[in-house]
């Protein structure tokens, strides 16, 4: 059964051209969604067809269109035939010994929004953003098993009121995995736990930035990674032979993880520093001793709150930078950091030319990323391009 739904005027031509996020405000008759996962045929005022879409409520908004196409329902066939298709896509990664953990299906950027697949070495996890989406959960897991030789299934129900994660137990199908699971990523050694709450371990739309740390911007240096959770970024640094590195980061879990971490990789993590710490603490007590740092790794969340401060990057990017500059050496880079989709590219970009000229200091931008190749965008949702990563020179 399907549900028609009207886009309204103003908005006919963004939808006509491929725009996949279903927004309330853009719907004539919103009253009629009712159920999560309801199949939705979506037309214009005139009743020209747009697409097909399921109804499903995220904080981005009321559900996703999946196809274009006139003669495709929201069926198995629909599902087989994107994740099918995202499968293929990955051919390079799945071939490459060298990485075991990736992102084999994207959302929107792979045709289903509110949806995204990861693999760890034989293992998917199946991110679900909404109770809509989840109806679909059978489906998922049959496209994934037709076209794939999973060990195991595992899933993350993000969609909690405020979308947040429901604790459960993850296991979906197969075999129950061992975890720590310890994947490769260019090399080097993650353990990965998929059964122990919203976060796996590792975040993996870094790999490449982790990767230009390890080859280009460690040897020999001094590295300070705040916000470091599990010290993915400090693990890659110390293998690029940096003297040292620093991990700064408030959540108790993260000392025992990232000592996990170290020694994984047969390194001592006796001879770097993990302080478990609120960074503006930390850059406090750096200042007032005078330390300073060749490189400076920021990757804060969009939100957080901490007994004493409450950082929104929106809002307080550029004196978080302000405050690295200020314990960066002359000559050192930062790397700066954000996934918030509220920062575009552009205003990220204006928080650093803020920090550096209110501080009357040089600097040059290095290098710049984006998501990796296996976190595909779709053309016409540029929000889904979320990760913005600057390398920062002080000259
Ligand atoms: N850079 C990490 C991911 C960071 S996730 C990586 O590449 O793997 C964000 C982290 O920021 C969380 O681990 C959280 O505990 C930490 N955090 C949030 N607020 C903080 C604060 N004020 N001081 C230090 N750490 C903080």
């Amino acid at each position: 059964m399907e549900t028609t739904i009207k886009v309204i005027k103003a908005q006919s031509n963004k939808y006509q051209s491929g725009y996949p996020l279903l927004m309330k405000e853009a719907l004539v008759n919103p009253h009629v969604l009712k159920t999560p996962g309801q199949h939705l045929n979506v037309v214009d005022e005139q009743g020209v067809y747009i697409g097909k879409a399921y109804y499903g409520l995220q904080n981005k908004g009321v559900g996703w269109i999946v196809t274009n196409k006139k003669d495709q329902a929201l069926n198995q066939t629909l599902f087989d035939e994107k994740i099918s298709k995202a499968v293929e896509q990955r051919t390079a990664f799945y071939d490459d010994p060298d990485t075991t953990a990736f992102r084999v299906f994207n959302g929107e950027g792979d045709g289903i929004g509110g949806i995204t697949i990861d693999y760890f070495d034989g293992y998917y996890l199946i991110n679900f953003y909404s109770e809509g989406i989840y109806q679909f959960k059978n489906n998922v897991v049959e496209a994934i098993s037709k076209n794939t030789n999973f060990q195991g299934i595992y899933e993350k129900k993000r969609f909690a009121t405020d979308g947040k994660y429901l604790d459960d137990d993850d296991f979906v199908t197969g075999d129950r995995g061992e975890f720590p699971l310890i994947v490769q990523e260019n090399g080097v050694n993650i353990a990965v736990y998929l059964n122990e709450g919203a976060m796996v371990g590792v975040f993996l739309d870094q790999r490449d930035v982790r990767k230009a740390i390890r080859d280009r911007y460690a040897y020999g240096k001094t590295v300070l990674n705040t916000f470091s959770y599990t010290g993915a970024f400090s693990i890659f640094a110390a293998l690029g032979s940096a003297a040292k590195t620093t991990s700064v980061d408030l959540a108790n879990r993260s000392l025992p993880k990232t000592i996990e971490q170290f020694a994984l990789n047969e390194l001592d993590y006796q001879e770097h520093e993990i302080y478990v710490e609120d960074v503006f603490k930390f850059f406090k007590r750096a200042v007032k001793k005078e330390k300073r740092y060749d490189t400076v790794i920021l990757d804060p969340p969009s939100f957080a709150r901490s007994k004493k401060t409450t950082f929104s990057a929106a809002k307080d990017y550029k004196d978080l930078l302000k405050q690295a500059i200020a314990i960066t050496e002359d000559d050192g880079v930062i790397i700066a950091s954000t996934n918030h989709s509220a920062v575009s590219r552009k205003k990220f970009r204006g928080f650093v030319d803020k920090a550096f000229t209110e501080l009357g200091l040089g600097f040059k931008i290095i290098e710049n990323y984006s998501l990796p190749d296996d976190f595909r965008v779709h053309p016409a949702y540029p929000e889904g391009d979320y990760l913005k990563v600057l390398f920062i020179q002080r000259v």
